[in-house]
């Protein structure tokens, strides 16, 4: 069967036509500026890249030209041929702990959790809404950011603060990346043949998380309320003292609202090395000696190690970890600098192994008292998979 993978954002939809269960990708393309000056789209397919400007109102009117576009390009013959459309949605709650096939009740359902995730689930129920429309005979899933991490447990989830935040607001660890930790820990378990591993997955990319997670349930990660905690990413501080905001709004006058975007936007590597978010320009400017640079990736770095040590502790030792997203999959500096700060754990690198990028590898030595293994990942096929057994299910 042809399966769509979307994620729409506010102004953008992102598709993968893929066949499954061959896991055959067919198609692939992003549409930009939806409902803004200038909108455009780009469409992969057959080696092949068409971009086109095209107004596009709204994320109806883009879903309706990907339709046109998929039997003008001669991608498919019928409209019936893409039998389910599965949908990243970003926050699912507490309610939602696995995928769910979308009706407008569900969707209902979802939007309860619009006010904590503003920039993302308004823009998620935008996109299903529009495949609706578009494809009223296909099945539509969600697949949650935050499902796969619905099997923590009060002492995880709950921060120690005044219990009615919880309560009375939801204050608690949601945890995100849920989808590429569950595709990691599958995909990791299926090559070592066990379901009982204990595992710590280190997603690593622009933004970044990690995942502690036993027999196939989480049991703890480092993103929190929303996507601000944890780890140092390519532009968000991860962790900080919450303090700093009132002594800003202080000192600076700028608005709480203000100084958080800072957080998101302007920290990470971006904000300590003042140069990028990106790591492979840190990289280079570290090579240069530029002094920031090599700063950001040292605290970078340590962020990660120290979570991995604390994940460790929290398994009662870690069969495995695994390193993926953009700077996981490619960059051997970061798998470097990360693994030579775990060497207490007795976590050892193997260079010759680590000399490669995108590709599943073991990058360990063989005495290393954890294995660590580069595992690409792979969220819209596992949106994909989601999206065929509910489809198989409902059937
Ligand atoms: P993601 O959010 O998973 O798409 O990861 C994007 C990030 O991966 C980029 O911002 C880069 O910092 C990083 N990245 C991608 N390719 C490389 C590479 N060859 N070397 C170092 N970092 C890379």
């Amino acid at each position: 069967m042809n399966l769509l993978s979307v994620n729409a954002g506010s102004s953008s939809l992102k598709f993968t036509l893929i066949e499954m269960p061959a896991q055959n990708v067919i198609a692939s393309g992003l549409f930009e500026k939806i409902g803004l000056a200038g909108s455009f789209y780009t469409i992969k397919y057959n080696g092949e890249k068409y971009t086109r400007e095209v107004e596009m109102v709204d994320h109806s009117v883009a879903v309706k030209v990907l339709m046109e576009e998929l039997i003008n390009l001669n991608i498919i013959s019928s409209l019936s041929e893409i039998e389910g459309v599965g949908h990243r949605i970003v926050h699912g709650g507490q309610e939602f702990t696995s995928s769910v096939i979308l009706t407008e009740d569900v969707l209902n359902r979802i939007a309860k959790y619009n006010d904590l995730a503003p920039l993302h689930n308004p823009a998620n129920i935008m996109g299903v809404k529009a495949f609706m429309k578009a494809l009223p005979n296909s099945i539509q899933v969600g697949v949650f950011d935050t499902s796969f991490h619905t099997s923590m447990a009060e002492t995880e989830y709950l921060y120690p603060v005044p219990y009615e935040w919880y309560e009375k607001y939801q204050v608690r660890k949601y945890g995100f990346h849920g989808t590429s930790h569950r595709f990691i820990n599958k995909t990791i378990s299926e090559y070592l043949k066990r379901d009982d591993l204990k595992v710590i997955s280190c997603h690593i990319g622009n933004g970044g998380s990690l995942a502690a997670i036993n027999s196939g349930k989480v049991v703890d990660t480092s993103m929190g309320f929303t996507p601000l905690a944890g780890i140092m990413m390519g532009t968000r501080s991860g962790d900080v003292d919450a303090s700093i905001l009132e002594y800003m709004n202080k000192k600076t006058g700028k608005s709480l609202e203000e100084l958080t975007n800072e957080l998101n936007k302007k920290s990470g590597l971006l904000g300590v090395s003042g140069i990028s978010s990106d790591s492979r320009d840190i990289e280079t400017a570290a090579a240069e000696g530029n002094e920031r640079a090599i700063l950001a990736q040292e605290i970078y770095a340590q962020k990660i190690a120290n979570y991995i040590a604390m994940y460790n502790n929290i398994l009662g030792g870690a069969d495995v970890i695994c390193l993926t997203a953009g700077v996981g999959e490619n960059s051997k500096i970061m798998r470097k600098m990360i693994i030579e700060r775990v060497s207490s754990l007795g976590i050892k690198l193997d260079e010759t192994k680590n000399d490669f990028r995108g590709e599943f590898r073991l990058i360990s030595t063989e005495d290393s008292k954890i294995p660590v293994y580069v595992v690409p990942t792979n969220e819209e096929l596992m949106i994909a998979m989601d999206t065929m057994d509910l489809a198989s299910q409902s059937e």
